[in-house]
Formats: structure tokens, C-alpha cells, sequence
């Protein structure tokens, strides 16, 4: 599932081909991939208007339009977007298409359908599911964390994950910044200490901000993959190494369900 630093590539390296891209029409392929409009409410409204602004919020991205209406797009488990030229054929569920009066055209894929994109006129009040954010992970101060994760008996991983304590943490970063905070995935938020709060502080941003610039690629690089250059696993030091050393210690890492969530972990690391 695309996380912070996975929607932030697409969003920086899309940018550019995008922003300042009138709507000439639009294509909706897969029916529910528009969640609060007909898909002829939908395409009839984004006809004509130009994109002025793409930005990102969490896991959720925004294509602001001149009208002041805007778009909301979540890609949930497999979505993500490319830009290609019109006549370049679609790849399987390309499930939503503007196309650009400039003759290219931004294309929504999404392998299992579960993404979803809004339209909200100026105005009407945004039901995405973005305004129950909490801050951005740069924006974490050690007492906002104190007071949020110390109160509750969950497990860190969990708190981690609830996207209204932090926006844009989801299953690979919650077990990487656990790692690099040597804090198992399982303590319960009222066990941790000022010290592992403090180490918490620092990574959940720098952990973010180390992946946003691993997975940054070239436009020609991102559209040879298809949108999905950021699936590329190196780097991490636990997600999906499950038996294999630590890199630290050289133990195996251990797996582990935490709210019906896989974790990885070094038992002897972690604690
Ligand atoms: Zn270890």
C-alpha cells in the first residue's frame, strides 16, 4: 500500500506535467473509483477547468482547480497515477483518464479498484476523510507525541498506523521507525519513555524524509514502471525481511500480528 513517502514521489514527479493542464474531458472506466458523484456528475464538472495546484496531504492528494473546486485522490492498496500522450495504449484497469487540451493525458491505475477520487466545488464541505488528519510527520513536536501516544494502553504499532495521531504512516514505516527507535511494535503507548519518545520525534519525520528522496526517480524512470518505481524494497531494514538478520545485531527478525497488521521486528534490538 503507498504510503507517505510513495505518494509524495508521484506527486513531485507528476507535478510538473500536470499543474497548469486544462481538462478537456475525462474517462471514468471503473464506476466506483468516484465516491461522491455519477461518474456523469463527475465528468461533466471537471470538464474545461485547469489544474492550478497538486498537492498532498497524508496518504490523500489534491488536484486544486481554477474554479476553486478541487479533486481528492487515495490510492488505498494499488492505486497511483501516470502521465502518458494520448495514444500511448492504457494498461490494465486504467480506471480513470483526464485527458489534457495539451494531448496528454493523466491516467488513475489501480490493480484491485479500491482507490477512490472525490470532487468538492467550492465550498461544499470535504468528505474524503483528509480534514480527520493529524499533523503531517514533520510537524510532530515530542509534546504532541507525549500527550497522544502516553494516554493509551495500544500497541505503538497501532498508534502509529492511526492516521489522526499521524498522517501517512502505514505498515512498512510504522516497523521501520519502531526499528530505528529500538521500541518493539507491541509496547503499549503508556510504556514509553521520555527518552524513547524523544527518539520517536526525530525518526517518524526522518524516516519519512529518507524515503521520499530514495524513491524520487526521473519522470522517464517513474513512466517505465508504470507508476510503481517506489515498490522497490531496498533499503528497509525490516519490512518484508522476516527471518532474515538484523542488521544491527544479526539475529533473524521476528513476525509478528499486531491488529490483524504484520510486523517485523528484532527481538534482540527492540525493546
Ligand atoms: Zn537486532
Amino acid at each position: 500500500m503507498p504510503e507517505l513517502p510513495e505518494v509524495e514521489t508521484v506527486r513531485t514527479v507528476l507535478s510538473p506535467y500536470i499543474v497548469g493542464q486544462t481538462i478537456s474531458h475525462a474517462v471514468v472506466n471503473l464506476t466506483k473509483t468516484v465516491a461522491n458523484l455519477s461518474v456523469n456528475q463527475f465528468i461533466q464538472q471537471v470538464k474545461g477547468q485547469t489544474i492550478t495546484n497538486f498537492t498532498r496531504r497524508g496518504k490523500f492528494l489534491t488536484l486544486h482547480l481554477d474554479s476553486g473546486a478541487y479533486m481528492v485522490v487515495h490510492f488505498r492498496m494499488t492505486g497511483t497515477l501516470t502521465v502518458e500522450n494520448a495514444d500511448t495504449p492504457s494498461q490494465k484497469h486504467t480506471n480513470l483518464i483526464l485527458t489534457f487540451a495539451n494531448g496528454k493525458q493523466l491516467r488513475y491505475i489501480d490493480s484491485r479498484g479500491f482507490g477512490h477520487w472525490w470532487y468538492f466545488a467550492p465550498g461544499q464541505t470535504d468528505t474524503s476523510g483528509q480534514q480527520l488528519l493529524g499533523p503531517e510527520p514533520q510537524q510532530v513536536t515530542f509534546d504532541y507525541l507525549k500527550k497522544q501516544l502516553t494516554r493509551r494502553q495500544t500497541a505503538l504499532k497501532t498508534l502509529l498506523l492511526n492516521q489522526q495521531i499521524v498522517a501517512g504512516i502505514g505498515n512498512i514505516y510504522a516497523d521501520e521507525i519502531c526499528f530505528r527507535c529500538q521500541i518493539r511494535p507491541t509496547r503499549r503507548g503508556a510504556t514509553l519513555s521520555e527518552t524513547e519518545l524523544q527518539r520517536l520525534t526525530e525518526t517518524i519525520p526522518a524516516v519519512m524524509q529518507e524515503f521520499i528522496q530514495i524513491h524520487h526517480v526521473p519522470f522517464v524512470v517513474f513512466i517505465q514502471s508504470k507508476g510503481l518505481s517506489y515498490q522497490k524494497d531496498t533499503n528497509r531494514a525490516v519490512y518484508g525481511r522476516k527471518g532474515q538478520p538484523c542488521q544491527k545485531c544479526g539475529h533473524p527478525l521476528v513476525g509478528t500480528r499486531i491488529g490483524q497488521r504484520s510486523s517485523v521486528y528484532c527481538e534482540h534490538c527492540q525493546k
